[in-house]
């Protein structure tokens, strides 16, 4: 089994408002990229990075225009994968437990997500702001990274047009629209996704408790 991390890390984080690309912000004296690279290298076996123009080297490859794009584009340059653990940069709180607990969890699916049981209640509302309905949020999981397949199964389901890997927001909706299973593994609570500047503020406090 060759367990290969793919890191999308080429987006331009423009609702960060930082003055380069998100995953090289930094944060907790580190880049974003980095807190992710150094629990990927202890338990993947290589690990291959999607970067913006300009930042290529080893391990890296220049990403694409969206973001299963980039996946796409890293997974294909790791062909001896059979497991891939993909995981956004922009989630610098994973920890080695929850990867090999998601990997753990891969025997008989296609896919394992990392996911939070949703605390808030979810409702639908149309372009006018009124509601439409409410969603019973006791089925209802918020979908993170990292995302862990079998490489195969998600190189079939990355093979599509390019305004359908633009239209995904992860990975495992391809996999699922592609018919494959996937479920849920309950993830810590501090493993955030730094979007905005407050997100930034917040990953930085709880990495620093964490030293
Ligand atoms: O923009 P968002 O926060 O959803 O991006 C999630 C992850 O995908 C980030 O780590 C970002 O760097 C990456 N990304 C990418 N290629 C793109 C757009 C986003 O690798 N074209």
């Amino acid at each position: 089994m060759a367990v290969v991390g793919i890191v999308p890390a080429a987006g331009s984080g423009e609702r960060l408002g930082a003055s380069g690309p998100k995953a090289f912000a930094l944060c907790g004296g580190r880049s974003l990229l980095d807190w992710s690279l150094e629990v990927l290298e202890a338990v993947c076996d290589r690990v291959v990075v999607a970067v913006p123009a300009g930042f290529q080297g080893e391990g890296r490859v220049l990403g694409g225009a969206s973001r299963s794009e980039s996946v796409r584009l890293a997974l294909a340059a790791a062909p001896e994968a059979t497991v891939a653990v993909v995981h956004d940069a922009a989630r610098p709180l994973i920890t080695r437990e929850l990867v090999q607990e998601c990997v753990g969890a891969l025997a008989g699916w296609d896919g394992v997500v990392a996911a939070a049981r949703v605390s808030d209640t979810i409702k639908e509302a149309d372009g006018s702001g009124r509601v439409v309905r409410t969603l019973d949020r006791s089925a209802l999981w918020a979908i993170q990274t990292p995302q862990v397949f079998r490489a195969d199964v998600l190189g079939r389901a990355l093979d599509v047009d390019a305004s359908v890997l633009a239209a995904a927001t992860d990975d495992a909706s391809l996999v699922e629209a592609a018919g494959g299973s996937v479920r849920v593994v309950e993830a810590p609570a501090e493993n955030i996704k730094v979007t905005r500047p407050v997100d930034l503020a917040l990953a930085e406090a709880l990495l620093r408790a964490r030293c």
